[in-house]
C-alpha cells in the first residue's frame, strides 16, 4: 500500500460514523437446562436500546426469563416490555448491559429449527436465542447494526461449533441476519471436518453414531457443493457451516439458517440412503435457493427439490435415481387430496401445514423443476436448460436487498430462455390445476436424461423429513 492510499484510508476510516459494539457471552448452565446470556452495547449515542425477544423462540422451545439491564457499574437502568420488545433507557451517553436467562424445553432437539439440552450436547439455532437488535427495525430506520462478538462458554472439554466467524471475533453482521441466522451447538464429542469448495470454506461438525462414516457424509456435503457450484455458479457465500447432530428416533430434519449455516438433525443408527443424501444436497441447495434468492415456495423448495435429485443422481453417477425420485414424487402428488383443485402457490397462500409429502409446493414443484427443465432443454435443442433460468433469476436477486424474485419473473424467465413451449409447460403445471400423468414424467426424464424409465410400482410411504428454511 503506498503512503497516499494509507493516508486516504485512514481519512476514510476516520470520517466513517463509529459503529456501536454488541458483545455477547452465552454461557451454558446445566442448572434448570438454560442459558445464561449477557451482553453489552457500547451505546455512543445515548438513545434509547429497543431490544426483540428471539424471533423464533416459540418454534425453538426456549423462553426468556429474568432480563434485567444495567450501566457499566451496574447501576439498574429502567426497561420496560411491549410484546416481544424490550426497551432500555440509558441515563446519558455509555454503554448498556442487560443479561437473561434462555429456558431450553427439551432434552434433545425436536427438529434442526428446535433447541435441545442435556448433559451431553447442546443444540440451537441462534433466531431462538438470542434478545438483540431487531435487524428489521435498525434498517428501516437507517442505522447500522451494532459490530457484534459473540462468545460460548462451555464446560471444560466441549467443543463449540457456530455458524460465525471464529469464537469471541469481531465481526459485522449485514444488518443482524448472520447474528440470528446461525446454528450454535457445543459437545464433547463433535468431530470436525473443514474443506472449501469453489472458493468458499466449508466446515462440517458431526456428533453421534449412525450407519455410515464421517467420511462419507463429508464426500455427499463436498460433492453437494461442487455439484451445485457447477449448475448455479460460485457460492453465495465464502463461508459455510454444517452441523450434523443427533435428533430422536423418526425425526429426521434440515435446515439452512440465515444465509450459510446448515443444520442437520438425524436419527440414531440412520442409514446415508438416497433419500437422505438427496436431502443433503436439498439443504445446500437451500443457499442459493431460499438464501441468495427468495421466491415462491414452490420454487425454493420443490425445484430445489429437483436440483437437488437430478444433481445427486449425476454425482452417484445413474440417472436412475432422478428417475426413482420424480416417480416417488409423482406417487406422493397423487395422494396429495387438493393435486388438482390448488395451483402452488394458492396452496402457500392457504397455509396448508403438512411434511415434505403431503405439500404441493414440495412434490408438485419437484415435479414443475423436472418437466420445465425437460421443456427448455426440448425448445432450445439442449442449448438451455433450467440451470439457465436458474441462474438469470439468481442474478435478479443479487442486486435486491430484499433477495426477491416475483413469479411473473420466473415466467418471464422460462419463456426467453425456453421459448414458447416451455411458457406452455408453465402454463400448465405452474399457473394451472390439471393433474399431471405419469406419462409426462417419463418423457420429461427421456428429455433430461436421454434415457427410458419404465413407472416402478407405487411405493410404500417415504418416510418424512421436516424441511424448513431458517429466518
Ligand atoms: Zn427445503
Amino acid at each position: 500500500m503506498t503512503a497516499g492510499l494509507a493516508l486516504a484510508l485512514a481519512v476514510q476510516l476516520a470520517q466513517a460514523p463509529p459503529r456501536d459494539t454488541l458483545a455477547y457471552a452465552v454461557a451454558l448452565s446445566f442448572a434448570g437446562r438454560s442459558l445464561s446470556v449477557e451482553a453489552r452495547h457500547t451505546n455512543a449515542s445515548g438513545a434509547p436500546l429497543t431490544l426483540a425477544a428471539p424471533p423464533a423462540a416459540p418454534r425453538a422451545g426456549t423462553t426468556v426469563a429474568g432480563i434485567g439491564a444495567t450501566d457499566d457499574r451496574g447501576v439498574p437502568l429502567p426497561l420496560t416490555r411491549n410484546g416481544r420488545t424490550y426497551r432500555v433507557e440509558p441515563r446519558g451517553p455509555g454503554p448498556i448491559r442487560f443479561r437473561y436467562r434462555l429456558t431450553i424445553r427439551d432434552p434433545v432437539a425436536q427438529g434442526s429449527t428446535g433447541a435441545g439440552f442435556d448433559s451431553t450436547r447442546f443444540y440451537a439455532v441462534s433466531a431462538g436465542i438470542f434478545v438483540a437488535p431487531d435487524p428489521t427495525a435498525l434498517r428501516k430506520s437507517g442505522t447500522a447494526y451494532p459490530v457484534t462478538r459473540i462468545g460460548v462458554i462451555a464446560p471444560p472439554g466441549w467443543h463449540v461449533v457456530t455458524g460465525y466467524p471464529r469464537q469471541g471475533e469481531l465481526y459485522a453482521p449485514d444488518g443482524g441476519d448472520e447474528l440470528l441466522g446461525a446454528t450454535v451447538a457445543a459437545a464433547p464429542d463433535f468431530r470436525v471436518y473443514r474443506d472449501s469448495a469453489a472458493g468458499a470454506a466449508f466446515t462440517v461438525a458431526i456428533r453421534g453414531r449412525r450407519y455410515f462414516s464421517d467420511s462419507a457424509l463429508t464426500a455427499v456435503v463436498r460433492a453437494s457443493l461442487h455439484k451445485s457450484t457447477e449448475a448455479l455458479g460460485p457460492p453465495p457465500v465464502a463461508r459455510i457451516t454444517y452441523t450434523s447432530d443427533m435428533g430422536r428416533k423418526g425425526r429426521t430434519s434440515g435446515s439452512l439458517q440465515g444465509a450459510g449455516s446448515i443444520g442437520l438433525m438425524w436419527e440414531p443408527g440412520e442409514l446415508l440412503e438416497r433419500a437422505r443424501t438427496h436431502d443433503t444436497f436439498h439443504e445446500t441447495l437451500h443457499l442459493w435457493f431460499g438464501g441468495a434468492m427468495e421466491t415462491e415456495r414452490w420454487w425454493t423448495e420443490g425445484v430445489t427439490d429437483y436440483f437437488a435429485a437430478r444433481l445427486y443422481a449425476s454425482w452417484y453417477g445413474d440417472p436412475a435415481e432422478l428417475a426413482a425420485l420424480c416417480f416417488e414424487s409423482y406417487y406422493h402428488y397423487l395422494n396429495i387430496d387438493h393435486h388438482a383443485r390448488l395451483t402452488m402457490a394458492q396452496e402457500t397462500r392457504q397455509a396448508m401445514g403438512g411434511d415434505n409429502t403431503e405439500l404441493l409446493v414440495y412434490r408438485k414443484g419437484m415435479l414443475a423443476g423436472l418437466l420445465l427443465d425437460a421443456a427448455i432443454r426440448r425448445g432450445t435443442d439442449g442449448r438451455a436448460s433450467l440451470d439457465s433460468v436458474a441462474r438469470r433469476v439468481l442474478d435478479l436477486a443479487r442486486d435486491r436487498r430484499s433477495r426477491a424474485v416475483r413469479e411473473a419473473e420466473l415466467r418471464d424467465a422460462v419463456r426467453e430462455i425456453g421459448g414458447a413451449s416451455a411458457g406452455r409447460v408453465w402454463d400448465r403445471v405452474v399457473a394451472g390445476t390439471a393433474p399431471l400423468e405419469i406419462n409426462d414424467i417419463s418423457a420429461a426424464l427421456q428429455a433430461v436424461t436421454g434415457r427410458s424409465f419404465a413407472a416402478p410400482e407405487r411405493p410404500k410411504r417415504r418416510k418424512t423429513f421436516d424441511d424448513a428454511r431458517g429466518g
